[in-house]
Parts: C-alpha cells; structure tokens; sequence
C-alpha cells in the first residue's frame, strides 16, 4: 500500500480541473486568514477587500482586452453560462423568443436553453460535422428576426474543437443578435480577445487556468441588456447578488494574468506532447481513431476511441498505474451518461463507450507521455482479450 501511495502521479485531466499555480496560492493565502473584510463594509477591513477584488477585476479585464465595468464574477463557468443564457434571454423579450446553439455545447449552455424551452422560448441546436464544427453559413441560416442570443462554445472540453468564433460573430454582427461564448476551456490555451473575436458575453472559469474552484465571470459588452438570475444585495452592479468569493476572486486575477502573459508558452509546451501522444496512441493500438478535428483543437486535448472496450475501465486500470485520466468529461463520467457530444461527431451509442480523454498540463513533461505509451498498450489488448466483441 505505502508503495502504491509513494509512486508518482501523472495528471492528464486538466480539462476537468487543473492544479493551483504556485502564485495563485500565494495571493490567496491572506484572505483565507486575516483579510476577511466584506468588500461592501465601509471601514477598513471592508475596504481592503474591495481593493484587492477590484485589482482583480482590472486583472481579468486586461487579459480579456475588456473594461473593468464588463466583468461580472461568479461561481465560475457554470453561473457564467446560465447567467449569459437566461439573464439575455429573460432581458430582451420585447426583441424575440429564440435562441440559437449547438449540439455539443456544454451542460452549463444546453441545461438553461432546455429550461427556457419549458417557460416558451424557441432553441435551434446547431448540429456539427464529424469533426466537431459549427458552419457559420448554417449559423446564418438558422437565424430568424426573433433570434435573440447566438450561444456557441470557443473550444470544446471533451474533443477539443475549437470554433470559428470570428467568422460567428461576423454573422450575429451582420444580423444584429448578441453571441456569447463559453471560452472556459480556451482561456490560457489560445488567444482570447473580447473585440477580436467580436463577442458580447464571454464567460470563464478560474478553477480551468490554474486557479481556485468556485470562481470565474461573465464578460459582458457594455451595452448587452441582460437580468440578474441571483436575487438579493445587489452586488456586482446588481448582476450577481452575494458576497464576493474574496480569496477565490484574487487568485483569479492572478490566474488569469499569468493566462494571458504565459497562453502561447503553455500551447507550444504541451502541443508536441499532444502531437506525441496521439501518433504513439494510433501507431502502437489497432482499432483506434482520434476523436475532433486533428487541426482545429485545443493544444492540449487527446481524444481516443477504442473499439471493442469501455473507457470506464482503461481509465480504472491506468488510474492503478498511477495515471489520471477520463472518458470525456467530468460530468458524463459521474452520470454514467454516454457523451452528448460523440454521439453528436456520429459516433454510434455502442462505440462512444470506449473513448478516453487525456489533457495536458503545463507541469506534463515528455517522460509522462512516454510512461503513458508504455502503459496504455497492454491495458487496451488486456481489456480487449476479456471482450466478446473483440474479432483478434
Ligand atoms: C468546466 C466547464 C464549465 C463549467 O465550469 P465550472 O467553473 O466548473 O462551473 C463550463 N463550460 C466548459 C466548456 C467547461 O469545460
């Protein structure tokens, strides 16, 4: 046991979470102790913990290439999602009933869309090629004159594909409908700039760049009419009712400064151990494809099928070798739900179960990729061995 618990870890699940970085740690540590003022107290205490919130705020909007006045912080992606979605949809009635995303959109998007069709909105799910991307054209297409929201993922967490949210906006500009972007998974991975790529809302998760969980914003261009989903203090120009995630909102603000200097760093640190993992994957396995565009994805993400077995089971195996991975996403693995997203690539339901997802970090190096191809191969043929469908 004591040698099971001694043997080095290798993490390749960072589209789930990811790690503290070392400096984030350490802006946070003094409000998990002394500085434990409420930002909207007037005395010192109190105004401390405005400062360091509001130093955070300029943080995160320098790195977006936004105004401070556009940030809204919330409990990370999922309440930036849900906010986006149904604080635009519930604002802009009086302009229309229908929202426009896609098929392989996170929970977080399709969960408040499903919920506005109950209360009678319309919702169009863009479907998307094989490979996993959006045609602008059919963007274009499917927008109507009560279209009031374009919702479409920059960069997709379980295959990776990132989306041409340039040529996307450049339709919702030309239609006049606001778009929103969940870019939790390409902040730190690509390029994220609010005017460049054209968006109005924009949303972030801190716990996704190296920072705490429970912490992320919203993007909102000034302008954007949007409700409140949270009713209470009226905090975050009423946007956000509650009491700052003080400490969480810091780190943050580092997290997302370190994004934004170190994004192309950490892309061409982990691209050729990607590019590695996957021609080592697909040369040393047979019956083995990769998941997503092979040029259009995030630097970081390796998505595999293995026909004949189930991801569940090469994750438990390499997991015992000291390695962790999943099968897609977080959530997917928790319900026991087959990817909405393979099955949306064209995927049947009966082979989407062997996928496997490895995604890599800035402390990856190329013993860990390599550790993994010595790994993989054995688990893969012991599985397949053991399965009835399996024709070698
Ligand atoms: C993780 C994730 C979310 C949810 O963010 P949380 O901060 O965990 O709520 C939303 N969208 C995408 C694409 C994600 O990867």
């Amino acid at each position: 046991m004591a040698e099971m618990m001694d043997r080095r870890r290798i993490y390749l699940d960072h589209a789930a979470t990811t790690p503290f970085h070392p400096e984030v740690t350490e802006a946070m540590l003094p409000y998990l102790s002394d500085r434990f003022g409420n930002p909207s107290s007037i005395y010192s205490e109190g105004r401390e913990a405005r400062k360091a919130v509001e130093a955070a705020r300029s943080r995160v909007a320098e790195a977006l290439g936004a105004d401070p006045s556009e940030i809204i912080f919330t409990s990370g992606g999922t309440e930036a999602d849900n906010l986006a979605v149904m604080g635009t949809a519930r604002a802009n009635r009086d302009r229309g009933d229908h929202i426009v995303t896609t098929v392989i959109e996170h929970h977080a998007v399709l969960e408040p869309c499903h919920y506005l069709e109950d209360e009678g909105c319309k919702v169009t799910y863009l479907p998307v090629d094989g490979a996993g991307i959006v045609d602008p054209e059919e963007l274009r297409e499917a927008i109507t004159p009560t279209t009031l929201l374009v919702s479409v993922m920059h960069a997709n967490n379980e295959v990776g594909t990132v989306q041409p949210i340039e040529e996307i906006s450049a339709v919702c500009r030309d239609a006049g409908v606001y778009l929103h972007t969940d870019a939790v998974q390409a902040v730190g991975a690509l390029e994220v700039d609010v005017d460049r790529l054209g968006v109005d809302m924009l949303s972030v998760s801190a716990h996704k760049l190296y920072g705490p969980k429970g912490t992320g914003c919203l993007y909102v261009r000034r302008g954007t009419k949007l409700q409140s989903i949270l009713l209470g203090g009226g905090q975050e120009k009423r946007m956000r009712s509650g009491t700052e995630n003080v400490a969480g909102i810091v780190g943050f603000g580092v997290a997302m400064e370190l994004a934004a200097r170190e994004w192309r760093q950490r892309s061409e640190h982990v691209r050729p151990l990607r590019d590695r993992l996957i021609a080592g994957i697909l040369e040393r396995i047979p019956y083995t494809r990769l998941n997503g565009d092979r040029q259009r994805r995030l630097p970081n993400n390796v998505n595999v099928l293995f026909d004949f077995i189930e991801g569940e089971a090469i994750c438990l195996k390499l997991d015992f070798q000291g390695i962790a991975a999943s099968t897609g996403s977080a959530c997917s693995s928790e319900s026991g739900e087959t990817s909405h997203v393979l099955l949306a690539l064209g995927i049947p339901l009966e082979e989407a179960h062997g996928s496997l997802r490895l995604t890599l970090g800035r402390e990856n190096r190329v013993e860990d990729v390599d550790y993994v191809l010595e790994k993989l191969p054995p688990i893969i043929e012991e599985l397949r061995r053991i399965s009835p469908l399996y024709p070698g």
